[in-house]
Formats: C-alpha cells, sequence, structure tokens
C-alpha cells in the first residue's frame, strides 16, 4: 500500500469539532487505500499561549525547558487526534517526535532535523495502524527535546515523508493552497496551481506562512511533492494543482516573472561598526540571522523574531559588550517579491522602488537575489506595501502565474 503523509495546522484542530473533522478526512484517507501518518500541530494558539506563559515566569526563558514546554503543545493534540480516530473505528497510535525517531541537532527551539529513523512507525504501519505524530518537535543525539521552530510541523511531515518513501505529503490549513500573497491581507490575491522548490522557499523565507522554509528545503533536497490544500477540501484527485497547491520540480517560467508578494513584520535590523563582535555573540547565543551586508567595514543584518525569545538579554549584551556602535532598530519590517530570474536587469527593483517612493514610504534598505527582491520599510505601511506591490508587479502582469 502507498504511504501519505498529512499534516493539519493549529487551525485546523482547535477545538473538539474540528479534531473530529480532521478524524473523518484521515479515515477516508485510509478507506481509499492508503497507509496515513498524520503530522498533527499543537491545537489553536496553544503555543503562543504556552509561550506567553513561560514570558510570566522568566522574561529571557531557557530555551532547554522552553522545548519541555513546547512539545506539550503537539502531545495533547496528537493524543486527542488518535482518540477521535479510534473513536471512529480507526486503529490509531500517537507517537511524540521523539518515538517518531525524529534526530535534531541540538540547537533548542530552532533545531534542525539532521536524520529519521522511524523505526516505530514503520512497525506500526505494518500492523495497519494509523500513525499519528507530534509536529514541531524532535529529540537530539543527547536525547534532549527539542522544537524545529514556528511551524516548523510541516517540516516534521516533509520529513517523515522522504524516510517513508511517501507518495505525497499533503500539509492541509485553513487556506486552500499558495496564494500570490497572503489572502488576508490582499483580497486580490490568487492561488497558485503549481510552484517550483526555489519559488516556494524563497515565499516561505520572506513570510508567507503557509508553509515552512525548512520543509520546503527538505522536500527539494530528496524530491517529495508537496500537496498544499485546505482541510475542508475533498482528497487530492488525480491533478491536486486544480484545487490546491503542488509544490514540484518545474520547468523555469519565463525569468522574470514575479510569482507572489511576501512580508516579514517582526524583525530586527543591526548596524554595527563592528562585524565579527556582533556575529560572534549571535552565535555564542545562538541565534540566525537572515540577510547580511558588510561593506566599508559596516554590518547590517536582519533578525527574525520568529524564534528569538531572549530579546531582552541580547540587547543587553550588545549594549554592554559594543556600547553605541551597535544599533538595533524595530521599527522595520521585510516586504519582498519573489521570482526566478527577477534580478535579470534593475527593472524590477526600480519599478517597486518608484511605487513605494510614489506613495510615500521611503525604502530603508535593499536587498537582492536571483530569486527574490527585499525592501526594509516601516512596519506599520507593511500591509498597504503589500498590496501596492501586488498591484504593481502581480495584478498588472498580462500573463497570469499558472
Ligand atoms: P497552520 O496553522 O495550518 O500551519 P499557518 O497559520 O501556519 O497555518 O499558515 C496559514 C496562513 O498563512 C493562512 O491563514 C494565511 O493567512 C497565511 N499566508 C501568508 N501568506 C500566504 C500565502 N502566500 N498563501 C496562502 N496563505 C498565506
Ligand atoms: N505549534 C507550532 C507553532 O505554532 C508548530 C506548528 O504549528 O507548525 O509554531
Ligand atoms: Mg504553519
Amino acid at each position: 500500500m502507498s504511504i501519505v503523509v498529512q499534516k493539519y495546522g493549529g487551525s485546523s484542530v482547535a477545538d473538539v469539532t474540528r479534531l473530529r473533522q480532521v478524524a473523518e478526512r484521515v479515515m477516508r484517507t485510509r478507506h481509499a487505500g492508503h497507509d496515513v501518518v498524520v503530522v498533527v500541530s499543537a491545537m489553536g494558539d496553544t503555543t503562543d499561549e504556552l509561550l506567553a506563559l513561560a514570558k510570566q515566569v522568566s522574561p529571557n526563558p531557557d530555551r532547554r525547558e522552553l522545548d519541555m514546554l513546547l512539545t506539550a503543545g503537539e502531545r495533547i493534540a496528537m493524543a486527542l487526534l488518535s482518540l477521535a480516530i479510534r473513536e471512529l473505528g480507526g486503529d490509531a497510535i500517537s507517537f511524540t517526535g521523539s518515538q517518531s525517531g525524529i534526530i535534531t541537532n541540538d540547537r533548542h527551539v530552532d533545531a534542525r532535523i539532521i536524520e529519521v529513523r522511524p523505526f516505530r512507525v514503520q512497525d506500526e504501519l505494518t500492523r495497519g495502524r494509523i500513525v499519528v505524530v507530534a509536529g514541531y518537535q524532535g529529540v537530539s543525539y543527547r536525547r534532549e527535546v527539542t522544537t524545529l521552530g514556528r511551524g516548523g510541523s510541516d517540516t516534521t511531515a516533509v520529513a517523515l515523508a522522504a524516510a517513508l518513501d511517501a507518495e505525497y505529503c499533503e500539509i492541509c490549513s485553513d487556506v486552500d493552497g499558495v496564494y500570490t500573497a497572503d489572502p488576508r491581507v490582499v483580497p486580490a490575491a490568487r492561488r497558485i496551481g503549481a510552484l517550483s522548490y526555489e519559488e516556494t522557499q524563497e515565499l516561505a523565507e520572506a513570510g508567507a506562512k503557509v508553509l515552512n522554509a525548512q520543509a520546503v528545503e527538505f522536500a527539494k533536497e530528496r524530491g517529495i511533492a508537496i500537496y498544499a490544500r485546505a482541510t475542508s477540501a475533498p482528497l487530492p484527485g488525480p491533478d491536486p494543482s486544480t484545487d490546491g497547491t503542488v509544490v514540484r520540480r518545474h520547468a523555469p517560467r519565463r525569468p522574470g516573472t514575479v510569482v507572489g508578494v511576501a512580508s516579514e513584520r517582526e524583525v530586527l535590523v543591526l548596524f554595527s561598526d563592528d562585524v565579527d563582535g556582533p556575529l560572534t555573540l549571535l552565535d555564542e547565543r545562538k541565534i540566525a540571522g537572515k540577510q547580511l551586508h558588510i561593506a566599508d567595514g559596516r554590518l547590517a543584518l536582519v533578525l527574525s523574531r520568529e524564534n528569538l525569545h531572549e530579546e531582552d538579554r541580547l540587547r543587553t549584551d550588545l549594549a554592554s559588550r559594543f556600547g553605541n556602535r551597535v544599533r538595533l532598530v524595530d521599527r522595520l519590517g521585510a516586504l519582498s517579491v519573489v521570482g526566478a530570474g527577477i534580478n535579470a536587469s534593475f527593472e524590477n527593483v526600480r519599478r517597486g522602488s518608484s511605487a513605494l517612493s510614489a506613495v510615500g514610504i521611503a525604502v530603508e534598505g535593499v536587498a537582492i537575489s536571483s530569486f527574490r527582491i527585499t525592501w526594509l520599510i516601516d512596519r506599520a505601511r507593511l500591509d498597504e506595501a503589500v498590496r501596492l506591490m501586488h498591484e504593481t508587479f502581480i495584478e498588472s502582469q498580462r500573463t497570469p502565474v499558472p
């Protein structure tokens, strides 16, 4: 029997009614003749609530203890979903990340999967069981419990799909695929039927939450097809791009075609006259950066707040070690347009910058790669700027994105 891995996000299991609906969808997949592995996220806003609780107790919470706490969210969801499936007559068993053989490095709160040894999952599938796995978590070689960074249940699903040689990996959410921009921000955004790994990875890294960047990287390395779909959608038919998004290897589009616009609100921008010092400090604290530029002996670095839980301590350390040689700016957001060959000329960056300046949005930094242009702008105007870039680059495009 072919193996299918399905992942259900937090909003899909937010309450008991929705958990039951997910259990029914799992059973339909099973009755369609598949072996099913279900990866589940914490219910609703559980992870945010647990983080807020930790902050009340400790403003700079220890990362190991945070992982012990955060993994509880997915553990609750996996047991309840397994119970719901059993109520429908399915033979389900739940496993934590550790029991599923998700081995990670020891970078707590933002761990990377190094290896997957899914022996127990395989044994249970052989017994004919439906296996429910807690997403977002693993275990390090030192046998410490770890989490994979926010949105990490997607990564669990893709990593398991690769290790089990699954037919496909479905990422089920409250949105029916990847859109040309966040449909909550841009009403005119359109669903994209098919995307390449590179385009999807860039969109995810630029802040499109619908798929996790590390998950896409994993899928690209192992050639796993990802189907992004709505939890409320039927099971994928022969062409899953008709009612969702398929991410897989694709022939390149016409170079320079913009496929999507994304943004990240919660970023910090670090400017420094000392280059090595701040980078060493960030490595000591195991804090990962995003874009980095060094020019003329000056460092400019974008840090995401997503997995940064000890910001106060970082600020204190930067101030005590480097004084006013380092400045941490906390009012900018990152606005990105994504598409292969976007940098073929400077036309796209000029077009975007002039559209921003026409509405009085100041550009405080620009970074370009072969897949992405990112502008740093006032965080308060980010949503407006996303709509503007969508109009400029997508709505005005004569040929629609397939
Ligand atoms: P889940 O809890 O299922 O993992 P997430 O909240 O992580 O779901 O991701 C789904 C959300 O991502 C959607 O509700 C949507 O608002 C947001 N989103 C941001 N960018 C995009 C995009 N380009 N396409 C679709 N959804 C997007
Ligand atoms: N529950 C985790 C989070 O909120 C992981 C996930 O949802 O993928 O980030
Ligand atoms: Mg998610």
